[in-house]
């Protein structure tokens, strides 16, 4: 199935992540998904470890992102966690090699899509540790998988996303191919959402009615299906062709958000600045173009990753990471619970964007996780040739290339900077190539001084000793069209938004046997600044705020756009404002703004129409 990828990723202990995304990972660990097995029932008491709670996908998306951040920060204790449950989960598993926590008798109803997302997992773990065990239990947990389906087909979640369990039946099959494999594969397929018949037929191009629930018009569903065509042609051994970037161009045009994403609170909601987008469909959209990036090569996946990275995954969880949101949304002034009535979500509840240990329902808490551990892996990339960046990141890595011991390392404070240093250090001197990416947007990009046109700039050289490689590149700030005739700022990756200083006002209770207690609480904001304006002239100035500082930070952003905005009359109902303003005209003096990183805001205003006087310039 790999063979004919075009980049493989690098796992640790070879890869080490550096600068601010240590920083990112240390907070996540020192937060709740760090410690999530010691204040969530769900993942405390586990039917997956003998416990009477959720034995679903909790504990498997837990550990999806738990597993990947405890191996990159090499922290022994962490990774002591993660070896007893998964030790616990080994020897839970049946003889016939079932290996979810419910009786034999339940197994007709129980939705096997926690069996893919384990069998997943069981992969990760052993990438980061070559545990000798998993093959086995992979081996055996889908062969009762390939047994179970000739009876029981897909439904639900498992037949929406039957493409997940083609993750671990690759790897194993590219170890050890065997025939039921393939015929796997082809039963999952065929029992599963025919994703590619769906968009060719691509009904839903309005925002889902409000109260309907569908499993195809669902943000984390078509977050996933993003990856399912590639999975099924790359185990297939045929060509990955060309549907992803056919459903998310047409998710986009349909339902796009300045972050780049899809909106979902939690099925589409069209592309007002008040529709929401889970969290889960963030983290699994990522993990979606990680895949895209290695399997095509193409580096628009590489782009899309860093869009989402740096603005809607830390936009939606708290600074210190101990709590998100459910649905965040592009202009969000308060974030307070709302009666069913007037939630402007269309399936999701009025508490889904507070931030909180559980808001609307747990899936996020236990699935936000593999976000940033992730991304990390899409940093520093093997090619055929010798290495590739990837994603952007701080990060270094050890390993072989023919023979020769190379070391190489990615310096930088990017998206905070606007380029890259690379060191490569060599035992003995070896020929290959570096690839090095210059992000989408890049208005110029230089390399040791030379200019440099595209996406990609191939160095083949005969490497000796250390060598440095300096990568420089120019954004521009510009207006963007969003929605109806309002705007939004970007900076190459970077969506800016005005940032509204938000009251966090603590809520402690218990619901359902689940404590909310600080740092696990629940908070509403409220706004306590302005938010009421339109732009100017749409002149902005970038400058370095705080640098050094923690990456995504709300309290120091470390970077800004200052601009001109003017007040206007803008309206806001229970708390959240109206879409639009209700005149373009202002009604009092301009003022010096300063725009930060959407990622670095709690409460903002990203979409806003240009005032009366400026119309006609932009
Ligand atoms: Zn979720």
């Amino acid at each position: 199935m790999y063979q004919s990828f075009y980049y493989k990723q690098l796992t640790p202990p070879k890869l080490k992540p550096e600068g601010w995304m240590y920083r990112q990972l240390r907070t996540q660990a020192d937060g709740l998904c760090g410690n999530l097995d010691k204040v969530w029932p769900d993942i405390k008491e586990s039917g997956w470890t003998g416990g009477e709670k959720e034995g679903w996908e909790r504990v498997p998306y837990w550990l999806d992102g738990f597993i990947p951040m405890a191996w990159l920060l090499d922290d022994s204790d962490l990774k002591a966690c993660a070896d007893k449950y998964i030790n616990a989960i080994l020897s839970r598993q049946q003889e016939d090699g079932w290996i979810c926590p419910c009786d034999k008798e339940e197994r007709p109803r129980y939705d096997i899509w926690a069996a893919f997302l384990i069998c997943k997992v069981l992969v990760v773990y052993y990438e980061c540790t070559e545990d000798a065990r998993i093959e086995q239990a992979v081996y055996k947990a889908l062969k009762c998988i390939s047994r179970h389906l000739e009876v029981h087909t897909l439904f639900d979640w498992g037949a929406s996303r039957w493409f997940e369990c083609l993750i671990p039946l690759g790897w194993l099959y590219d170890r050890h191919p065997e025939r039921w494999m393939q015929d796997l594969a082809v039963l999952l397929r065929v029992q599963g959402v025919d994703y590619e018949k769906l968009f060719e037929n691509w009904p839903y191009r309005k925002p889902q009615e409000k109260g309907r629930w569908n499993y195809l018009t669902h943000v984390v569903n078509l977050s996933m299906c993003l990856r399912s065509d590639m999975l099924y042609n790359s185990f297939e051994g045929r060509k990955i062709g060309d549907f992803a970037e056919k459903a998310l161009n047409m998710l986009l045009d349909y339902h796009g958000m300045p972050i780049g994403h899809f909106s979902g609170d939690e099925c589409l909601a069209g592309k007002s600045p008040l529709s929401g987008t889970e969290l889960c469909g963030i983290v699994e959209a990522m993990y979606s173009y990680e895949w895209l990036l290695c399997g095509t090569g193409g580096d628009i996946w590489a782009d899309r990753l860093e869009n989402l990275a740096f603005n809607a995954l830390p936009a939606t969880i708290s600074s210190d990471m101990w709590t998100h949101q459910y649905d965040q949304m592009s202009n969000q002034i308060q974030c307070s619970i709302l009666s069913p009535e007037k939630t402007p979500f269309l399936t999701n509840s009025g508490e889904s964007h507070i931030f909180g240990l559980e808001p609307n329902y747990g899936c996020c808490t236990a699935n936000f996780g593999q976000g940033w551990p992730k991304l990390a892996m899409s940093a520093i990339l093997l090619s055929k040739k010798g290495i590739a960046v990837g994603a952007v990141l701080p990060c270094s890595a050890s390993m072989e290339i023919d023979s020769t011991q190379v070391y190489f390392q990615i310096v930088t404070d990017y998206p905070f900077a606007d380029g890259y240093r690379v060191i490569v250090q060599t035992d003995r001197p070896a020929e290959f190539e570096i690839s090095l990416r210059i992000p989408d947007g890049a208005a110029e990009a230089y390399v040791d001084g030379e200019k440099v046109e595209g996406n990609r700039c191939k160095l083949q050289r005969r490497w000796e000793g250390k060598s440095e490689i300096n990568v420089v590149f120019a954004f521009e700030a510009k207006l963007q069209p969003q929605y109806e005739d309002m705007y939004y700022v970007k900076r190459g990756p970077l969506v800016f938004s005005l940032p509204v200083k938000a009251q966090w006002r603590k809520k402690e209770f218990v619901r359902d046997g689940v404590e909310r207690r600080y740092p696990y609480c629940d908070y509403e904001l409220y706004p306590e600044s302005a938010w009421n304006f339109a732009f100017a002239d749409g002149k902005f100035m970038y400058n370095k705020k705080n640098p050094g500082i923690g990456a995504f930070d709300s309290q120091n952003p470390p970077v800004c756009l200052k601009t001109t905005l003017c007040p206007v009359e803008w309206p806001a109902e229970n708390g959240v404002a109206a879409i639009r303003p209700s005149s373009l005209t202002p009604v009092g003096p301009e003022v010096e703004a300063e725009l930060v990183p959407y990622g670095c805001t709690d409460l903002r205003m990203t979409v806003m129409p240009v005032a009366e006087p400026y119309r006609k310039e932009i």
